[in-house]
C-alpha cells in the first residue's frame, strides 16, 4: 500500500520514502514507494511527473500509475537499479503538477457555474496538456457562454477557499447539496467544497483558492450526440499559452491574406470565392485545349474502314490524360484513341467501333509483356515497351480486329 500524500497537503513538492518493489514493464522502470506526493493518473487528471533519486540512480517519472492499494511511478532509468528498502527521494514536476490543480479548479467552477445557470449536468472531465474536455446535457451557445464566463471570473476574483472533508458515510444534509452523486470510492469519501457554490465529491487535487485559477476560457464547444455537448476549456498558466497560440494563428493567418483587414472569416469567404472563380477558368481552358487537341488528332487519324485510329504518345498524367481521352471518343462517332506514355497505355473507343479494348490490350501484352485490364469501351495498364513501339503494335493488332 503506497501513503498518498498529495490528499494531505497538494502544496508538497518534496520528500522522502521508501522503495517497496521495482519492475521492468513497457520499456520503462516501474518503482513503488510506501508513500508519495506523486498523483496517480484519475478522475480526469493525468499522472504526475517528475524525479525520484536514490544513491546510484534516478528515475525521470513520466507517468503515475495507480494499482489498487499501490501507486506506481513509471519512468525512464539511469544508473543502478532500485532495489527493496532503499531511501529515495522525490521531487515533483511542479508546474505540470500545480497546472493541473488549477485546470481541476477550474472544472469545478465552471461545472458548477453551468449547473447554477442552465441546470447543465457534467457527465465527463479530462484534462489534457494544451486545454481540458467536459461534457454537459446542452444546448450551449456563445451568449451563455460568455455569461458563464463572467460569472465564472467573478467567483475567480471572490478568493473563495476550496475546502476537503473525508467522510467515511455521508451525512444525508451534503448528499441533499451535492452537484455530483457519489459513485464507487474505495475507503473514505472525500467532499470537495467551493464555499457555497459547489460540494461535490472528487478524487483529484485542487488549489487552495478559487483566486489561484487565475482564469477560466472556454475555447470552443460542440454538438456531440443526442444531449451530449462537448466545451473545451483552459485555466490558469495553459490559459495564456493557448490563447496566445490561438492568437498567434489567428494574425499570421491574416497577415497572409492579399486584405489583411479583420475579420478574418471574411477574407477565407472572398479567397474561396476567387478559388471558386479560377477553378472556372481552369475548366472552360482545359475544354479549350481538348477542343484545339482534339482537332489536331483527328486532322492525322488514319482511317481503316468506316473508323478512325488516332495515336498519340502523351505526357499528361494517367487521370488527365484518361479525362481528356474519354471526352474526345464520345465527341467523335467511330473513333478509337491509342494513347502511350512512358509510365502508362491507354485504349479508348467510342461505342460504335466493334473492337473489345480490353481484348486489345490483352493482345498487345501478349506480345510485348505487360499487365493490364478494363472493359470494352477503356482499357489501361502498362507495357513493357517504348511507347511508340506499343502504339505501332496496338495500331496493328487493332486493324486486324477490325478488318477480322
Ligand atoms: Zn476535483
Amino acid at each position: 500500500m503506497t501513503k498518498r500524500l498529495y490528499y494531505e497537503d497538494p502544496y508538497l513538492r518534496e520528500t522522502e520514502a521508501r522503495v517497496l518493489g521495482v519492475r521492468e514493464k513497457t520499456g520503462k522502470t516501474w518503482v513503488r514507494l510506501d508513500k508519495t506526493i506523486f498523483y496517480p493518473e484519475g478522475g480526469g487528471q493525468p499522472g504526475d511527473r517528475g524525479i525520484i533519486e536514490g544513491d546510484g540512480f534516478r528515475l525521470t517519472v513520466e507517468n503515475t500509475i495507480e494499482e489498487g492499494e499501490d501507486i506506481w511511478h513509471v519512468g525512464r532509468l539511469e544508473g543502478r537499479k532500485p532495489k527493496e528498502g532503499d531511501i529515495v527521494r522525490m521531487r515533483l514536476d511542479w508546474e505540470w503538477r500545480y497546472e493541473n490543480m488549477r485546470q481541476h479548479t477550474g472544472q469545478h467552477i465552471l461545472s458548477a457555474v453551468l449547473k447554477k445557470l442552465y441546470d447543465l449536468d457534467t457527465t465527463g472531465f479530462q484534462i489534457f496538456e494544451s486545454h481540458n474536455k467536459i461534457e454537459v446535457n446542452g444546448p450551449l451557445n456563445w451568449e451563455m457562454i460568455e455569461k458563464a464566463e463572467l460569472e465564472a471570473s467573478r467567483l475567480i476574483i471572490k478568493d473563495i477557499p476550496v475546502t476537503i472533508e473525508e467522510y467515511k458515510y455521508l451525512p444525508d444534509d451534503i448528499v441533499a447539496i451535492l452537484r455530483k452523486h457519489v459513485t464507487k470510492v474505495k475507503g473514505k469519501i472525500r467532499i470537495v467544497r467551493i464555499g457555497d457554490v459547489d460540494v461535490t465529491p472528487c478524487g483529484g487535487t485542487h488549489v487552495r483558492s478559487t483566486r489561484e485559477v487565475g482564469l477560466i476560457k472556454v475555447l470552443r464547444f460542440y454538438k456531440k450526440g443526442k444531449n451530449l455537448w462537448r466545451i473545451e476549456f483552459v485555466c490558469g498558466g495553459r490559459a495564456i499559452r493557448k490563447l496566445n497560440e490561438l492568437l498567434r494563428d489567428y494574425w499570421e493567418s491574416l497577415e497572409g491574406m492579399p486584405n489583411k483587414n479583420p475579420p478574418l472569416r471574411e477574407r477565407v469567404k472572398e479567397l474561396r470565392e476567387t478559388m471558386k472563380g479560377l477553378e472556372d477558368r481552369i475548366d472552360e481552358l482545359r475544354h479549350e485545349l481538348w477542343r484545339w487537341k482534339g482537332e489536331a488528332l483527328l486532322g492525322r487519324a488514319q482511317e481503316v474502314g468506316h473508323y478512325n485510329i488516332v495515336t498519340l504518345v502523351e505526357k499528361w498524367d494517367m487521370k488527365n490524360a484518361q479525362a481528356f481521352a474519354v471526352d474526345f471518343v464520345s465527341k467523335n462517332p467511330g473513333t478509337v484513341l491509342l494513347l502511350a506514355s512512358e509510365k502508362y497505355v491507354l485504349f479508348v473507343r467510342n461505342e460504335e467501333v466493334p473492337v473489345s479494348m480490353k481484348e486489345l490490350l490483352q493482345r498487345v501484352i501478349d506480345e510485348l509483356g505487360g499487365k493490364g485490364g478494363g472493359t470494352d469501351n477503356l482499357a489501361k495498364g502498362r507495357v513493357e515497351a517504348d511507347p511508340e513501339d506499343v502504339l505501332e503494335v496496338a495500331k496493328e493488332k487493332l486493324r486486324e480486329l477490325l478488318e477480322a
